[in-house]
């Protein structure tokens, strides 16, 4: 079995940034699953479906008319819909709310966790999500569930938004973060939570490299 690394985590902990650093320096492929989570999401948002509607939800991606994949060019992920490449469609506020209600649907969750099981099998990588300690990859060389306060998720996620002109207030972005957790923490499919297994990292009071280097230095440890 090639090297597997899960690391699990809260909206807002800096997962895939801290994911696509730390795979880089360890020269192994990271995939971002919640990726594909949106992907799905935005499938159901082009094609008008309502993301409430299980029953059509699962039914598409059972009949195979959501096809959910990733490659990679060089290193860096491309998330593809029905072999087109979506991924500069999938960062935005919408598609991450329609991942979130699709992704509380085992039918999706079946269709993803499985590819995603077929990728790591295939060669040494990082995965990140919200299930990969506890579902995807129950193996993992090294499972790590990185979280932060809401506070300081809260905080980041403002200084990003502000990057981009966005001014929406503190208190509204707090209140998103901890609803988001709610429904991630609380879904009846494979909800997140930390792997018994799982080593826990707080990045509250760390700042970007001291949260590599930590997962870094676990990594090693293991190996
Ligand atoms: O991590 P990201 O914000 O891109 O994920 C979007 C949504 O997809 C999350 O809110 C979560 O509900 C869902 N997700 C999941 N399982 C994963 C990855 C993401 O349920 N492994």
């Amino acid at each position: 079995m090639p090297l597997t690394i899960a690391i699990d985590g809260p909206v807002g902990a800096g997962k895939s940034t801290i994911s696509d650093v730390v795979a880089k320096r360890l020269g192994i492929l990271h995939l971002d699953t919640g990726a594909m989570y949106r992907a799905v999401g935005l499938y159901m948002l082009d094609h008008q479906v309502d993301i409430r509607d299980e029953k059509a939800v699962s039914g598409l991606c059972e009949q195979g008319l959501v096809q959910v994949d990733a490659r990679y060019e060089g290193d860096a992920q491309r998330t593809l819909l029905n072999g087109e490449d979506v991924t500069s469609r999938l960062r935005t506020q919408e598609v991450g709310g329609a991942a979130s209600a699709v992704s509380r649907y085992p039918a999706v969750r079946r269709m993803l966790v499985r590819r995603q099981q077929e990728m790591a099998r295939q060669q040494p990588m990082l995965l990140d999500g919200r299930d990969i300690g506890t579902v995807v990859l129950k193996d993992a060389t090294v499972k790590i569930y990185l979280t932060a306060s809401p506070e300081a998720r809260a905080k980041r996620r403002m200084l990003q938004l502000r990057e981009k002109g966005d001014q929406t207030p503190f208190e509204e972005i707090l209140e998103e973060v901890n609803a988001r957790d709610w429904q991630d923490m609380h879904r009846e499919t494979d909800p997140l939570r930390q792997a018994e297994d799982a080593v826990l990292v707080d990045s509250s009071d760390l700042d970007f490299d001291e949260t590599v280097n930590a997962i870094l230095s676990l990594v090693e440890a293991k190996q």
